[in-house]
């Protein structure tokens, strides 16, 4: 229902700090919505013609304006709102002066169109200088009020020069629109620029706050909000709203702040939450915030001001300490949930080919600038102190028990083969177990000795033999030929499988360390990952085994190990799943000893593993240089090979034995006792630390085709992008 409109009493008058009201288009806009609301309108039209100083138009479905009351209602101190200064005090309305038409209709020609539901027809009715040009005139209209404000500031040149362009004018009027669209959910608004069919905002009635935060602000904050809100009884204050949380920044804090639903500033209070956001986002960036505090009206001053923008109300230092520390708690909430995992993973590798993943060289190279925060050392090439700490000569870690359960056993020690079997070994296998400097220098005298460029891949190189058989012979006559069918599929699987963005990045990474002997974490371009070496390693053994078969080095037991003791150990431990149903271990053990023994020929002239007549064995193949494998893992291959391998098809029997052989070669937690910091095994835990940085990932960069499942899987996993850790970091 509209109203009634009475005159003010002139004290209440003269008590009132009356000011300018409308000192710019965008203040005129903020008044004539909130009298719309006031009206309890539900759907608000903004049209503005060269920023408001033309036409503004604000149209309303409220209660509309009855027509007895047109002829005052651009007089200054009429309000159908408030009558005492008692009333000030519990005011709920937005107006309460009585001064906003007045104000506009002194400066611009104001036209008024309004109907209200009792009425039969709608009335129109032109002002200036706060008084009717003439008798309302009926007209055709629908329920609600159409305010209609021209030529605004025609009389006062002094104002109008001393606004800004027109499309500055605009964008303040749309701000104000969407920030009112934004507190007043449910309600529909849309601003547009008259002529035009498209409103720059439009708000629905069914939206909720958040809609309309990311219709007004996008997407990239409307994602990153938290919903803020609490309430204290003692200081009368409720607030709620939604905050920008630490993963958003921008260069300029927005606040959009309700105080008893008027769109209001408090600089006290932005600098309250400034310092909180502080901890949090990186330098010179600034949150989003909107807040609707309600405070109990006789608590705020909203008459400080002429425009009523800055206010001030009681406990104003407490309510702001309370609202700080709401926010924070919500902040911190919010920061301790941060997701650093993704396992989506690897956004930059392409499952299809590496052609997107740019080089660290190439990135150098390009003109493209580079920011501070991307200055980090991505160049994979460069190496590590560490690299040479490792005496050259040093021979293979010191005898490893083969478990805790026999002593016997653990005097059993590996040594690498100090004759690798020349004859069957090509030389370029050799340059594989050499470090880099080493087989730079053998390649060059190798080039010098036969002039032959030899910087292909090894395993395009080592195709190209098997297929040019002559040429290759007369080449390296050493190295032996595979032509099993059964060999060639598997490593075709091996290619054709392979994940081209993965294995560009295995080969440029930068080694970061080993977390533990399963992980392991590399950097690639500003990206961190986190390997799962266990998985990477085994897949490594199990290509080399395929791709070097019938070609492998020894590495020579010194002491032979009896298979029969070997057996029994696996048997007798957890991992062996041996039931007494299986019959005695004794047995068993016996059995697999013979089983080996009558395929020893063949094991040892395919991967050089070697068997004794006596049933020991005496010889591991030497799979990658300098590398040998954890014993405490011989046992179950040795149980596994009797009990997993088909040896009845010959591509799954070389499969299989790939398979449990790269298992044992593997880096696996389980036989790695990690020690305490500190602890005497330190040495032992640094030496397959050392292995896995500067064999097992050094080997990564050239022998290595990763499967495609491993960036799926788990296996690869994309813990963090540098820039945006650098954002984390600047902080501390
Ligand atoms: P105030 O809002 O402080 O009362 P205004 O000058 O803004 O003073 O408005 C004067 C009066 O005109 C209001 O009290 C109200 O009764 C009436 N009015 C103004 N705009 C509208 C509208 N859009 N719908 C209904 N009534 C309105
Ligand atoms: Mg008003």
């Amino acid at each position: 229902m509209a109203g009634v409109i009475r005159r003010l009493d002139e004290t209440v008058v003269n008590r009132i700090a009356a000011g300018e009201v409308i000192q710019r288009p965008a203040n005129g806009v903020k008044e004539l919505i909130e009298n719309c609301l006031d009206a309890k309108s539900t759907n608000i039209q903004v049209t503005v013609k060269d920023g408001g100083l033309k036409l503004l138009q604000i149209q309303d479905n409220g209660t509309g304006i009855r027509k007895e009351d047109l002829e005052i209602v651009c007089e200054r101190f009429t309000t159908s709102k408030l009558q005492t200064f008692e009333d000030l005090s519990e005011i709920a309305t937005y107006g309460f002066r009585g001064e906003a038409l007045a104000s506009v209709s002194h400066v611009a020609h104001v036209t008024i169109t309004t109907k209200t539901a009792d009425a039969k027809c709608a009335y129109r009715a032109s002002y200036s200088d706060g008084k009717l040009k003439g008798p309302p005139k009926p007209c055709a209209g629908n329920q609600g009020t159409q305010i209609l404000v021209e030529d605004l500031f025609y009389n006062v040149s002094t104002r109008r020069k001393a606004l800004k362009s027109p499309s500055d004018e605009y964008s303040r009027i749309v701000e104000v629109v969407s920030r009112y669209a934004i507190h007043n959910s449910g309600k529909s608004f849309s601003v547009k620029k008259q002529g035009e069919t498209v409103a720059d905002v439009r708000t629905l009635p069914n939206a909720s706050v958040v809609d309309n935060i990311r219709g007004v602000f996008g997407n990239a904050v409307s994602r990153e909000l938290i919903e803020v809100g609490c309430e204290d009884q003692k200081l009368a204050y409720k607030m709620k709203g939604y905050i920008s949380n630490a993963n958003y920044s921008v260069k300029k804090c927005i606040l959009i702040l309700f105080i008893n639903h008027r769109l209001v500033e408090s600089s006290a209070l932005k600098k309250a939450i400034e310092t909180v956001y502080a901890a949090y986002l990186p330098k010179n960036t600034h949150p989003f915030l909107y807040l609707s505090l309600e405070i109990a009206p006789q608590n705020v001053d909203v008459n400080v001001h002429p425009t009523k923008h800055e206010v001030h109300f009681l406990h104003e230092d407490s309510v702001i300490e309370s609202v700080q520390k709401h926010i924070e708690s919500k902040l911190l909430g919010s920061n301790a949930s941060r997701t650093y995992f993704t396992q989506t993973l690897l956004p930059g590798l392409s499952v299809s080919g590496g052609s997107e993943v740019k080089s660290a060289s190439a990135a150098a190279e390009s003109s493209e600038r580079v920011y501070a925060h991307q200055m980090v050392r991505t160049d994979c090439r460069t190496q590590k102190l560490d690299a040479f700490l490792q005496p050259k000569e040093k021979p293979p870690p010191d005898p490893e028990p083969v478990g805790p359960s026999s002593r016997e056993a653990a005097t059993k020690t590996v040594q690498q083969a100090d004759s690798i079997e020349v004859d069957e070994i090509d030389d370029a296998d050799m340059l594989e177990g050499l470090t880099e400097q080493e087989a730079e220098v053998a390649e060059r005298e190798e080039e010098n000795a036969n002039g032959v460029q030899r910087k292909r891949p090894r395993k395009e190189q080592q195709l190209q033999e098997e297929d040019d058989e002559d040429l290759t012979a007369a080449a390296t006559p050493k190295r032996r030929v595979i032509k099993l069918n059964s060999i060639k599929e598997l490593r075709a699987e091996i290619t054709e499988n392979t994940h081209k963005g993965l294995q560009e990045m295995l080969q440029n990474h930068s080694f970061v360390g080993c977390v533990n002997p399963q992980w392991t974490l590399i950097q690639h371009h500003t990206k961190l990952y986190l390997l799962n070496t266990t998985n990477l390693s085994q897949e490594l053994f199990y290509q080399i085994l395929l791709y070097d078969f019938g070609n492998f080095g020894v590495l020579r037991l010194s002491t032979p190990a009896p298979l029969y003791d070997l057996a029994m150990l696996a048997l007798d431990s957890e991992g062996s799943g041996w039931t007494e149903e299986d019959g005695p271990k004794e047995g068993l053990a016996q059995y697999i000893v013979d089983f080996l023994k009558k395929k020893a020929e063949m094991l040892e002239d395919y991967f050089s593993m070697e068997i004794d007549q006596e049933g020991n064995l005496t010889g591991l193949p030497l799979l990658l240089d300098k590398y040998t494998p954890i014993m405490e893992g011989l046992p179950l291959f040795i149980l596994r090979l009797a009990t997993e391998v088909n040896w009845d098809n010959e591509k799954e029997c070389f499969r299989d034995f790939s398979k449990e052989c790269s298992m044992f070669y593997s880096i696996r937690k389980e036989y790695i006792l990690e020690a305490e910091p500190g602890e005497e095994q330190e040495a032992e835990v640094n030496s397959w630390r050392w292995k896995v940085e500067h064999i097992i990932f050094k080997a990564f960069r050239t022998l290595f085709s990763p499967p495609k499942n491993f960036s799926e899987d788990g296996t690869v996993l994309q813990i963090a992008n540098l820039p945006d850790l650098y954002k984390v970091f600047e902080r501390c």
